[in-house]
């Protein structure tokens, strides 16, 4: 009788546990892009597939050297690495999961 018992306790804790739900984002909320060199403040209803500058590759930091891996720019200073334009366009992405 212990292991039906147990069994019961387990299937009632487990329906206490909420299902993780995914966040349902409505067309006029504000959200942030998860692009590289984005980083804009969109709505879902503005997003189409050139809406987004973004670099799709690796920013490196060396010491003296910052670059784009996508698109091969290398620079000295942040401030230039912040100018740099992005070489890719598409899509905000807004997914807080990738
Ligand atoms: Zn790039
Ligand atoms: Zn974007």
């Amino acid at each position: 009788m212990l292991q039906l018992y147990l069994w019961i306790t387990m299937s009632m804790f487990r329906n206490m546990i909420p299902a993780p739900k995914k966040k349902i984002v409505g067309p006029n909320e504000p959200q942030t892009c998860r692009n590289k060199g984005c980083g804009k403040t969109l709505k879902e209803k503005d997003s189409h597939d050139t809406a987004c500058s973004y670099n799709p590759g690796l920013a490196i930091f060396h010491d003296k050297m910052r670059e784009w891996k996508c698109c091969d720019i290398h620079v000295k200073e942040f401030d230039e690495f912040i100018d740099i334009p992005p070489c890719a366009k598409g899509w905000h992405n807004s997914d807080p999961m990738s």
